[in-house]
């Protein structure tokens, strides 16, 4: 479960985030739809303990971000924006890697099971470095399910990825939400149809809507998104 409790973020006198309140729990697909530079990384990077806010107070799975950052993250899997991966290393080894940050032992099974998730089958004898930026994208989502993490956060998960593998990985990011909370940002409307149960509307740092994909339809989530640009 996710607890946002009015969090602000202040850059250099920049109100990035203006007191954002929120919770999220187990079965949600929550999409943060916003567009660029409303705020998504900056939430994102805050509920991962990468920065803190400056006002507010948050938690995962009944962890403060303040007292407990080191729980937090192990409840998260998290795919940063700007995934940072070693290009050097082959992926398994980089995914026999992540587990082991993790604590895990006797992962072989484990990181198999997540190449074949996540559709890495094909490019899986390779180094990073030598992978297309959506099978990159790829290996950064195996990353974040490889513990089995009660929330995912995925900062604009589906850039990069050609058409064809569009549908791969949002049935993936779909399936994960059954027992999880997902969070994951976009900037695309189509994205939060195609993958959430729920979209949070973020605009300059303020949530200007918050609705559940079953109350209301296609169309009045396309205004509400499109009003923000007028
Ligand atoms: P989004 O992910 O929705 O595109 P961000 O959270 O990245 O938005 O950014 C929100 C706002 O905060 C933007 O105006 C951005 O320029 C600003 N910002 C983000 N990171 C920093 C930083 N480290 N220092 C100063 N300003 C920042
Ligand atoms: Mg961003």
């Amino acid at each position: 479960m996710i607890q946002v409790e009015h969090i602000t973020k202040i850059y250099d006198g920049q109100r990035a985030l203006d007191d954002v309140s929120f919770t999220a729990k187990e079965g949600e697909v929550v999409g943060l739809l916003g567009p660029n530079g409303a705020g998504k990384s900056t939430l994102m990077k805050i509920l991962t303990c990468y920065i803190p806010p400056t006002e507010g107070e948050a938690s995962v799975c009944g962890h403060s971000i303040y007292e407990e950052p080191l729980a937090v993250r192990r409840e998260i899997g998290y795919l940063p924006e700007h995934n940072p991966l070693y290009t050097d290393m082959y992926v398994r080894e980089f995914l026999r890697f992540a587990a082991g940050v993790y604590g895990m032992k006797h992962c072989n099974d484990r990181v198999e099971d997540m190449i074949k998730l996540v559709g890495l089958t094909p490019e899986s004898n390779k180094r990073i470095g030598q992978l297309s930026k959506g099978y990159r994208q790829r290996v950064g989502l195996a990353q974040a399910l490889i513990h089995d993490p009660k929330v995912l956060i995925l900062d604009e998960p589906t850039t990069g990825l050609d058409p064809n593998q569009l549908e791969e990985i949002r049935a993936v990011i779909k399936n994960a939400g059954r027992d999880k909370v997902v969070l994951l940002s976009t900037h695309i409307m189509q994205e939060v149809e195609a993958m959430c149960s729920r979209a949070i509307i973020i605009n300059h740092g303020r949530i200007v809507s918050d609705d559940h994909l079953g109350h209301i339809t296609s169309q009045q989530l396309t205004e509400k998104f499109h009003n923000l640009t007028l």
